[in-house]
C-alpha cells in the first residue's frame, strides 16, 4: 500500500484547485471530462468556466436551443460531444427527473459516454471503485511496472485496466484515480518527468532501473496523409455566403464557407491548387470568378490526416445567382452576424480573418 498512501499524501498538498473539484457535483464532473477528452486542462478551463456560467445547471442546458450550445462550445472541436452533452442532458431530465443517475450502467447508457468518461463519473463523482486509464495514466503504470507491452495496441488496454482498478484503495476511488492522472500531467510527463521530486520514486522500477524513458513503449505510427483543400469567401456586396454541413457528415451541424477536399499526398503547387479550385467552383457553382484571390492558409489535425486549407476571395457579382449542386441549406450573412452561428474551429479562424 506505499505506493497508493504516497500518491493520496501528494495529492491532497499539490491537486490543483480546479472547479469541479470545489464539491464534485455530477454535472460539473461529467462537463469537465467531456471537455478533456479532447485538450488539456489549462487550455478548457475558459470554456468550462464559460459553459457552467451559460448552463449553470444540467437542467437549463436540457432546456436550451442546439444553437447555442453549439455556440459556446465552439472552439473545442469534436462538435459531437457537445450534441452529446445536450442529447444526454434532456435524457436525464426526461428519465432521472434532472438528478444524474449514480448507478455505473446508468452512467454509462448516456449518449458518449464511454467506459474512460463512466469510470471516471462514477469514481470522481460519486466516489465508487471504478477503474479509469488516460494517457497520463497509462505513462505512469507503464513507468512503475517497466510494462514491455505497447500502450497503443488495443488488446493491451486491458491489462491496463486491470492493474489501475487492482491498484484502488478501499474508499479512496475519488482522490487515488485523480491522484494517479495528477501525477501523470504534473510530475511523470512525457518528456522531463520529475523524478527526483515524485512521491513514488521508491515505487518505480523504471527509475530504479534508470530506464525511464524507455516508457511507455509504443508500436511504431504510420505517416499521417497529407490534405490539401480550399475554402473560398464568396463576397457580394458587404455580404459572405456561409453554408450549414449536414447531420452524419464530418462537423455536421455546422457552418461553413465553402470548402473541398482537393487532393491526398499529392503534394499540389500553388498553381495547382488555384486550377483545382476554379474546377470544384465550376463543378459545384457552375461559377467562374474574375479574380481568385488568396487569403490565408490553415492547418488543421484529425485522425492520421494532417490538412491544409487554403483559403480565398471571390467577388461575386450582384446579379449573379450562385446556385449550389448540394442542398445544403446557405445563407448571405454581413461579418457582425458571423457570432450567431456555430462554425467549427478552422472556420472561426476565417470568420475571424474578415471580422
Ligand atoms: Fe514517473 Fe519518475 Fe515518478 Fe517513476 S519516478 S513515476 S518515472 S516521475
Amino acid at each position: 500500500m506505499s505506493l497508493q498512501k504516497s500518491i493520496l499524501r501528494w495529492f491532497r498538498k499539490n491537486a490543483r484547485p480546479l472547479p469541479w473539484r470545489k464539491r464534485y457535483g455530477p454535472y460539473e464532473v461529467w462537463v469537465s471530462e467531456i471537455m478533456l477528452q479532447q485538450t488539456q486542462v489549462e487550455t478548457m478551463l475558459p470554456y468550462f468556466e464559460r459553459w457552467m456560467r451559460t448552463f449553470p445547471t444540467l437542467k437549463r442546458l436540457a432546456k436550451s436551443p442546439e444553437k447555442k450550445v453549439l455556440k459556446v462550445w465552439e472552439g473545442l472541436g469534436y462538435y459531437s460531444r457537445a450534441r452529446n452533452l445536450h442529447a444526454s442532458a434532456k435524457e436525464i431530465v426526461r428519465k432521472y427527473d434532472g438528478v444524474f443517475p449514480a448507478d455505473y450502467e446508468a452512467i454509462r447508457a448516456l449518449k458518449g459516454v464511454g467506459r474512460y468518461t463512466a469510470g471516471a463519473i462514477a469514481s470522481i463523482a460519486f466516489n465508487e471503485e471504478r477503474p479509469i486509464v488516460d494517457g497520463n495514466v497509462l505513462r505512469v503504470l507503464s513507468r512503475v511496472y517497466s510494462v514491455k507491452k505497447p500502450i497503443d495496441v488495443e488488446k493491451n488496454k486491458d491489462l491496463f485496466w486491470g492493474l489501475q482498478e487492482s491498484l484502488i484503495p478501499k474508499g479512496e476511488a475519488r482522490l487515488f484515480n485523480q491522484a494517479l492522472m495528477e501525477l501523470g500531467a504534473l510530475v511523470c510527463t512525457a518528456k522531463n518527468p520529475q523524478c527526483l521530486v515524485c512521491p513514488i520514486q521508491t515505487n518505480c522500477t523504471a527509475f530504479q532501473k534508470n530506464r525511464v524513458l524507455d516508457y511507455p513503449v509504443r508500436q511504431r505510427r504510420k505517416s499521417p496523409v497529407k490534405v490539401d483543400a480550399a475554402a473560398v469567401l464568396f463576397l457580394k456586396k458587404n455580404k459572405v455566403l456561409i453554408r450549414r454541413r449536414p447531420l452524419g457528415e464530418i462537423m455536421g451541424g455546422l457552418w461553413e464557407f465553402p470548402e473541398w477536399k482537393l487532393a491526398k499526398d499529392a503534394a499540389l503547387t500553388a498553381d495547382e491548387i488555384q486550377k483545382h479550385t476554379l474546377a470544384s467552383l465550376r463543378s459545384e457553382f457552375s461559377f467562374k470568378p474574375e479574380n481568385l484571390r488568396p487569403l490565408a492558409e490553415i492547418k488543421r489535425n484529425y485522425t492520421h490526416h494532417l490538412e491544409t486549407l487554403r483559403v480565398f476571395s471571390a467577388i461575386v457579382p450582384e446579379d449573379t445567382l450562385l446556385k449550389s449542386q448540394s442542398n445544403w441549406p446557405s445563407r448571405w450573412v454581413t461579418p457582425r452576424e458571423f457570432s450567431l452561428y456555430p462554425f467549427s474551429s478552422a472556420h472561426a479562424k476565417i470568420a475571424k480573418l474578415i471580422s
